[in-house]
């Protein structure tokens, strides 16, 4: 461990976020780092007694689940904890939509955060969240880096979507500020052409980080664009794939290239990072102390070893807008083995359901899907949204407005997306009411046609 990492666990990272920021991150993280070795059933115990605490709260302060209880004839004293979860209704997007203010508990309106989707389903949500929920996503982050070798303080390099938009020159000094505390190096995969990925690689050199995180699609390119001559200078302690689904072939390569082992990671912006792998690699450990995550068939039932299903999620910490038995949209292999690693956290067999193809432009760049929902996200004025690809220099854009599009909505889309896409790719935009699902009733948010180049 370097001098700056000792100093950081010690000294930095619990004195930024608790003297500082007045936050319970730090001390969050460092018992998840106790509660992640004990037994399984102390972790479903736990997340019982947390539930029943929530759904008491929930029933008390926010209008929509008072109803949900009444309505479904739940008696909370008799109530079991996880056991009973199925006598709960499913929320979806759709409902928080409708019912966004009677899901706000009354007793957080002063307090809540709010933050938007743009969904690996292509709908768009605006949601809340409270600081506490937001201590425990962070911690939960931390911890389930660390089995990937990203310690706090260990320098991590970052293949992400930069946020779109001018920042505020203040909120960018702040930023780059909390990066360089955190040792972490950003650089923006929605514009990764080949001199991007030359720059990205030469920084990369420069930067040895301990850890590379990135998008899958964009790692991947990345990867290949590298290729096998040793032109990575630095020894990562592992190179963690975070947003979109990693293909057997897309960690072979990655592995080989970086010299390192690829770690799978299952995260959203409702909840952060939901599950990951350990150095085992015998599926994703949920982030159990503060989600609980089920996989549920069509017909309701819980899904048996190796059987796939809906991957239902309940926040146990969010008291500002409860998400209790959230539909998140995407598909999942249960499991119930236990991780040779020792932890008894749960594990995820695999997520899937996830992909997003990559679009390409005239110009030979390659645009992460997930640039679509990261952009879309901002716009409450749009339902539903998909990307089409079927020539090179032909992209289709279909939207579902809730209400009818402003001139200032569809500029700043057009102006977002061009950015991207460069000056030469052909844009059409459709407006439509509504998006057919595909056969496993799932939104494709980007289509690509291009025979032989997908990569998504
Ligand atoms: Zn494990």
């Amino acid at each position: 461990m370097s001098y700056y990492q000792k100093q950081y666990e010690n000294y930095v990272f619990p004195f930024y976020e608790s003297i500082i920021k007045g936050r319970n991150t730090a001390s969050y993280y460092y018992n998840s780092l106790q509660t992640q070795n004990v037994s399984s059933e102390e972790i479903i115990h736990n997340q019982s007694i947390l539930f029943c605490a929530l759904l008491k709260h929930a029933s008390q302060c926010c209008p929509y689940y008072k109803k949900i209880i009444q309505d479904y004839g739940i008696d909370l004293n008799n109530f079991t904890g996880i056991t009973d979860l199925n006598k709960l209704p499913v929320l979806n997007k759709d409902i928080i939509r409708s019912n966004f203010d009677s899901l706000i508990s009354t007793l957080h309106r002063d307090v809540i955060w709010t933050k938007s989707t743009g969904g690996s389903t292509g709908q768009p949500l605006h949601f809340a969240y409270t600081q506490e929920s937001y201590e425990w996503r962070v911690a939960m982050s931390k911890r389930g880096y660390t089995w990937a070798g990203a310690l706090p303080g260990a320098k991590q390099a970052y293949i992400w979507g930069v946020q779109l938009g001018k920042l505020g020159r203040i909120q960018q000094l702040k930023e780059r500020f909390h990066h360089f505390v955190d040792r972490q190096l950003y650089f923006n995969c929605f514009d990764f052409d080949e001199k991007a990925m030359t720059q990205c690689l030469s920084g990369l050199n420069l930067f040895k980080p301990a850890a590379v995180v990135g998008y899958t699609n964009p790692l991947y390119n990345l990867a290949l664009f590298i290729g096998d001559n040793s032109k990575i200078k630095f020894a990562p302690q592992g190179v963690i794939c975070a947003a979109e689904k990693v293909h057997p072939y897309q960690r072979e390569v990655i592995e080989r290239v970086f010299g390192a082992k690829v770690f799978n990671t299952y995260g959203s912006r409702e909840f952060m990072l939901i599950a990951a792998e350990c150095e085992k690699h015998e599926g994703l450990h949920i982030s159990a102390e503060n989600l609980i995550v089920e996989i549920i068939k069509e017909d309701g039932t819980t899904a048996k070893e190796g059987e796939t299903g809906r991957i239902i999620v309940t926040d146990l910490h969010n008291y500002g807008m409860p998400f209790i038995r959230y539909e998140i949209g995407d598909l999942g292999v249960a499991t119930s083995k236990i991780c040779s690693c020792g932890r008894g956290l749960p594990l995820i067999a695999d997520v899937v359901g996830r992909s997003l193809d990559v679009i390409r432009t005239p110009e030979g760049k390659i645009v992460p899907g997930e640039f679509f929902p990261h952009l879309m996200k901002d716009f409450s004025d749009i339902a539903r949204f998909q990307v089409l690809q079927e020539k090179l220099d032909h992209l289709v854009i279909k939207l579902v407005p809730t209400t009818e599009l402003s001139e200032a909505t569809k500029k700043r889309i057009d102006s977002e997306v061009r950015t991207v896409v460069g000056p030469t790719m052909v844009i059409k935009y459709e407006i439509v009411s509504d998006i057919p699902l595909t056969a496993t009733g799932k939104y494709r948010v980007t289509i690509s046609k291009l025979t032989g180049e997908q990569n998504g």
